[in-house]
């Protein structure tokens, strides 16, 4: 870890020749590695010449094509889809490591399509070390001070229940000492918002990580006076933040507030800086933005996709790999003054739904809380909910093969009034779509929960 730390200083002081340096060198040993490992990639690569390799020569894959194949992707052959799949299957597992030593997190990402995604240990070694790039942006001495007071105390705010990337690192940081068990704290994003503040409250944390649209609810509950953090560090990721969102939420926690974009194949991708952009650790990760043909998109334009590399994990090879998301790479150097890549990301964002209660009171339902009740509904492969009237949700499934349909429809729908009702709103109506899960007609890019065509009245968002 310390090692790891120092090299991530190296490189970062370094500027943008140590750091492309270092990607070339991890590129050529990943690759090695992929090779010799993954029966997939092998034949993946079959045409590729011998001698130092250059991204643009490898070819792209898409999530759908490596789960289609996640035997054959996979270097350890002890790890088959049957085991990941038992292993998720099962929630009193989050975070525990699989064989003993690999992390385990599920997802179904920018794209709707579901993913198994297996950290090793180097990986993680790796990501932790991040958090030491991430303290030298953005603390100060009396950060430090703010964070000692209160213990270091961390609060998650994020989908449960479903092995999803959050909970499942906290957990698995959680099991490694008693220090971290008692400092480390996962909250459900699924229970309703005043036992969400109350738990907070009880916690008061030095470090809250939070969804956008979920911290903009409790910047809300802030202003109320019903909340009173005080964090030193408040991260928000897993979705776009609003240009609204972020001004309300700089507004209740001023420059704690700090932008992180995490993705299950690789976590964290990048950090926020002063300046609004994201900055890569472009040391361990390649971030392309490609057009839909998958030709580069120049620089300053927004792109169409996004292909990863994660340099960190051999277990299970993310080279060239579509990400799905929309991104902006700053053409010329960031004013913050770091060399690392400077991107923003445009679109991961799904409508945050109100609806009324009997008694009029309004409450606004997160949409990764609504996402994670569908995907963790067994024998659900991808869900869209589409608001279709003032008290009207409409659930559209597609269903994995060999489980009753009508049993994952009466389970799906169930929960989704479950989950209504714990927030008091038992008037809401669930419709059963016929239709399958579709992207947004003009976006292209598929959300899971869609506001339209009706947008309640003073919802948050910007549009
Ligand atoms: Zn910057």
């Amino acid at each position: 870890m310390a090692g790891l730390a120092v090299d991530l200083v190296r490189a970062q002081r370094g500027g943008a020749a140590a750091l492309a340096h270092r990607r070339a060198d991890r590129l050529d040993a990943l690759v090695d590695c992929a090779r010799s490992r993954s029966a997939f990639y092998r034949r993946h690569y079959s045409g590729l010449a011998p001698g130092r390799v250059r991204p643009e020569q490898l070819p792209p894959v898409t999530k759908p094509e490596l789960m289609a194949r996640f035997d054959e992707w996979v270097g350890d052959p002890a790890v088959t889809r049957a085991v990941v799949e038992a292993f998720v299957a099962d929630p009193a597992r989050v975070g525990q490591p699989l064989l003993g030593r690999y992390l385990v997190c599920a997802s179904s990402g920018t794209t709707g399509e579901p993913g198994l995604f297996v950290h090793d240990r180097s990986a993680m070694a790796v990501y932790r070390a991040f958090s030491v790039r991430a303290d030298l942006m953005w603390l100060t001495a009396g950060d430090w001070v703010s964070l000692a007071r209160r213990g270091f105390r961390w609060a998650a705010v994020v989908g449960t229940g479903g092995h999803f990337g959050g909970e499942a690192w906290m957990e698995h940081e959680r099991r490694r000492s008693m220090w971290r068990r008692h400092t480390y704290r996962v909250f459900s994003v699924q229970q309703p918002l005043p036992a969400l503040v109350e738990a907070l409250e009880d916690f008061d944390p030095a470090i809250v990580t939070c969804y956008p649209s979920a911290a903009a609810l409790l910047a809300e509950q802030q202003a109320a006076g019903r909340l009173h953090l005080r964090p030193a560090v408040f991260e928000t990721g897993g979705e776009s933040t609003t240009p609204a969102v972020r001004g309300l939420l700089d507004a209740t926690w001023g420059r704690a507030v700090r932008d992180v974009y995490a993705a299950s194949e690789f976590d964290p991708l990048a950090f926020g800086c002063d300046e609004g952009w994201l900055h890569v650790n472009s040391d361990w990760a390649v971030l392309e933005p490609v057009e839909a043909d998958r030709t580069p998109t120049p620089r300053g334009a927004t792109s169409s996709s996004v292909l990863l590399t994660n340099l960190a994990n051999r277990v299970q090879p993310i080279i060239r790999y579509d990400l799905g998301d929309s991104v902006l790479e700053r053409p010329d150097p960031c004013p913050c003054g770091s060399p690392l890549q400077a991107i923003r990301v445009a679109g991961r964002r799904d409508d945050l739904l109100a609806f009324r209660t009997s008694g009029s009171e309004q409450v606004v339902l997160v949409p990764l809380a609504l996402a994670s009740v569908m995907e963790t509904t067994p024998g659900v492969r991808r869900s869209q909910l589409v608001r279709t009237g003032p008290d009207t949700l409409r659930l559209r499934l597609e269903l994995l093969p060999g489980i009753d349909p009508e049993t994952v429809w009466r389970q799906a729908t169930g929960r989704l009034r479950d989950h209504l009702a714990r927030h008091g709103l038992h008037g809401v109506q669930v419709e059963r779509g016929t239709e399958p899960p579709e992207p947004g007609a003009r976006s292209g890019k598929f959300h899971q929960v869609v506001g339209a065509p009706s947008r309640p009245p003073g919802s948050w968002g910007d549009g």
